[in-house]
């Protein structure tokens, strides 16, 4: 195939008429590509700078999260060199998320303003590790599911708690039996080990890239703030910890603030 790249150059800025169009899902994490002569200085786009990686023979590689409520449109990407810019486009698709309606006790559905403190308190503690700078580079080939089960509540459901509509599921929830191992996805630092009021036992791992994991309604836990975890390290224990109607894992990704689908940060491993 004959590739045909037509430049305009304009006071400085130079566009590429062939642009690359990438397709994502809502809750996507994925990973783009661009041919520069130049170095990639930076990799923008939903208004946010993206982590970037050289690769062989002026290939670049940068990685991009579609938040779970990004609306269905295409968004530019703009890879920036010392003296031009080079743009690409995402088309996000909408996702197919599921319903699904769950009965707790009153009390654990209708909080008290304590509680509502609590459950903010939780929420904030949880949100400051997703600005915590990790010093480290995800190694994707390595990434793993933290423990095997039944995938009880899929990413993005739309919860009914008692009826009532609550924030969609920004997570998946994996049905395991107590006591079941979770280990650690990718390499990883932990940065908040913390019992939450509806999270019950919560760790948050950052593993670099502005990338953070969370395990939630655990047993016990295997691991304290600051330590640094390898791939496959055991962590902690599937409990039921939390608002919980039985033991099983909550595990969520945060990429850069966006809420990704655990399931698309598996699926790096095979490119
Ligand atoms: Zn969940």
């Amino acid at each position: 195939m004959i590739r045909i790249l037509i430049w305009i150059g304009l006071m400085g800025y130079s566009t590429l008429l062939f642009a690359t169009e990438w397709h994502a899902t809502q809750g996507d994490m994925i990973e783009v590509h661009v041919h520069s002569n130049e170095p990639i200085q930076s990799l923008s786009c939903l208004g946010k700078t993206w982590p970037i990686q050289a690769m062989n023979n002026h290939e670049w590689r940068g990685w991009i999260g579609v938040d779970l409520k990004s609306k269905n449109k295409v968004y530019p990407i703009i890879w920036t060199t010392s003296s031009s810019h080079i743009k690409d486009s995402l088309r996000v698709q909408k996702g197919k998320f599921r319903i699904s309606n769950i009965t707790v006790k009153k009390k654990m559905a209708n909080f008290d303003s304590k509680a509502i403190q609590r459950i903010r308190a939780d929420q904030q503690a949880i949100g400051k590790t997703y600005d915590i700078k990790v010093d480290m580079k995800p190694d994707f080939s390595q990434v793993r599911i933290p423990v095997e089960g039944i995938e009880s509540t899929p990413f993005g459901a739309q919860r009914y708690v008692n009826g009532q509509p609550r924030s969609p599921h920004a997570g998946i929830d994996i049905a395991a039996p107590k006591g079941s191992i979770i280990v650690a996805p990718l390499a990883g630092k932990v940065l908040l080990v913390e019992d939450m009021f509806l999270n019950g036992k919560l760790i948050a791992i950052g593993h670099g890239f502005g990338l953070v994991s969370l395990y939630a309604h655990l047993g016990k836990s295997f691991v304290q703030v600051g330590e640094h975890v390898k791939a496959g390290q055991a962590i902690a224990e599937v409990g039921m910890s939390g608002r919980s109607t039985g033991p099983h894992l909550h595990w969520g990704v945060r990429f850069n603030h966006a809420r990704i689908n655990p399931h698309s940060l598996l699926a790096l491993k095979n490119l």
